[in-house]
């Protein structure tokens, strides 16, 4: 379970995610829904340090990260939190020069040193669960969107993390090559991996959430499952924002 208390991130100053509290069961899908601008992207990048929270809190299971602007932690604690979660980015970050193979191994081999050998053996299951066995010695530029995207969830599960972050997986694709992704993530839902997205594509996250939290200028307004938030929500800002954009 991962538990975050009291978080603030404030760039120059500034306040964009402000007080946020809440926790992510383990096993279940967490969908982050809200206007352009209202923080997703920095709650989730917060989460794996790619922003260092400003101030607060994150746990995962008993171990306790604590920001304070004085006192930045370790960088043994940095590392760890960074393992514990997996990003996969709305622009895909695959190494360009490298195959989808070598994508995948590298950060088995570099961080968990992982021999080769086992790397590639998870690194061709992995490419068989997200039906790209036969692109294996493909580079990124020879492989569509969706396909990219796929690779990029791969090369995330290859280093086994307790949480897979999504910040719009889907948005740089065309809708037919957005179906496949999303058939993925379906399928990783159903295994109960544990995964918090970011998305705009509302009808996804009312498909695949556990949880849904709508955030907006940097406050959780409303959470719940998807019944309690899509069916009745009780904030007039989430009702608002449904009715724009369900
Ligand atoms: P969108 O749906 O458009 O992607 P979002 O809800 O994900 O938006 P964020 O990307 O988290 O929103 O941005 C929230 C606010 O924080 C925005 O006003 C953005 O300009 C600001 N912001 C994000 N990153 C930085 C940064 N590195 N420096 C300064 N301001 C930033």
């Amino acid at each position: 379970m991962i538990r975050v208390t009291n978080l603030v991130k404030a760039f120059d100053g500034k306040e964009i995610l402000k007080n946020i509290n809440v926790t992510f069961p383990q096993g279940s899908t967490t969908v982050i829904v809200g206007p352009s601008g209202s923080g997703k992207t920095t709650l989730l990048r917060c989460l794996n340090l790619l922003e260092t929270p400003t101030s607060g809190s994150i746990a995962f299971d008993d171990t306790i990260y604590t920001f304070t602007p004085n006192e930045p932690l370790s960088t043994a604690q940095v590392l760890n939190l960074r393992r514990k979660s997996g990003m996969v980015f709305q622009s895909f970050n695959l190494f360009p020069h490298k195959t989808v193979e070598q994508n995948i191994i590298e950060g088995p081999i570099i961080v968990k040193k992982q021999s080769k050998a086992s790397a590639l053996v998870q690194a061709h299951a992995l490419l068989e669960k997200v039906g790209l066995s036969d692109r294996a010695q493909h580079y990124p530029h020879q492989l569509s969107g969706g396909q990219k995207q796929r690779v990029a969830i791969a090369r995330a599960l290859a280093m086994e993390p307790e949480v897979i972050l999504f910040d719009e997986p889907t948005s740089a694709l065309d809708p037919e090559l957005e179906q496949e992704v999303l058939k993925v993530i379906q399928s990783l839902a159903s295994e109960h991996s544990t995964m918090i997205i970011v998305t705009h594509n509302l009808e996804f996250a009312r498909n695949i959430a556990d949880f849904v939290i709508f955030i907006e200028a940097g406050h959780i307004v409303e959470t719940g499952n998807v019944a309690q938030v899509f069916e009745q929500p009780q904030h007039k800002r989430t009702q608002e924002f449904l009715n724009l954009f369900g």
